[in-house]
């Protein structure tokens, strides 16, 4: 629990939300501004802001309720598709400090881009460079 965290507040059930799964580890709720109708959040029970913060546990738990909700509300609300992403640090756009999965129901026609849109400009880099890349990362 982190003070200050509406994610920890909504854990807590000090601060309402539209809960639709829970178990000991996570928990998912709608969001309340959503790009969709469906569109789902899915956070951890502890608190953590970055997904590279959580422990294996938690990390197996909450992409387990991923898998398992994204189907789900896909077919709930009948899309066609659905978005799945993460934005993490402040720099990925990330306003809630507390980690979470968006599950965004997507359907033909809508309108909205894939998931390659939230990148900024591209860099173009040569093969050399795509390779120092995958090594200093594979290290
Ligand atoms: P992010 O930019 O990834 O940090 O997104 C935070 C998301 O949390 C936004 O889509 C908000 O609409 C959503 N949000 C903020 N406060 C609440 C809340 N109290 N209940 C449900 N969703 C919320
Ligand atoms: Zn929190």
């Amino acid at each position: 629990m982190s003070d200050d965290c509406i994610f920890c507040s909504i854990v807590d059930g000090e601060i309402p939300a539209r809960i639709v799964h829970e178990t000991d580890d996570v928990v998912a709720f709608l969001d309340a501004n959503p790009l969709a109708r469906g569109h789902t959040l899915v956070i951890p029970k502890t608190h953590a802001q970055h997904v590279g913060d959580l422990d294996d546990d938690l990390a197996a738990a909450l992409f387990a309720a991923v898998t398992e909700l994204t189907p789900h509300v896909q077919s709930t609300v009948g899309a066609d598709g659905a978005n799945v992403g993460i934005n993490d640090g402040e720099a990925a756009g990330q306003e809630v400090p507390h980690a979470h999965v968006h599950i965004i129901p997507r359907f033909e026609g809508d309108g909205g881009a894939p998931l390659h849109a939230v990148g900024g400009e591209r860099p173009d880099l040569s093969d050399d460079e795509l390779d120092a890349v995958a090594d200093a990362i594979a290290e």
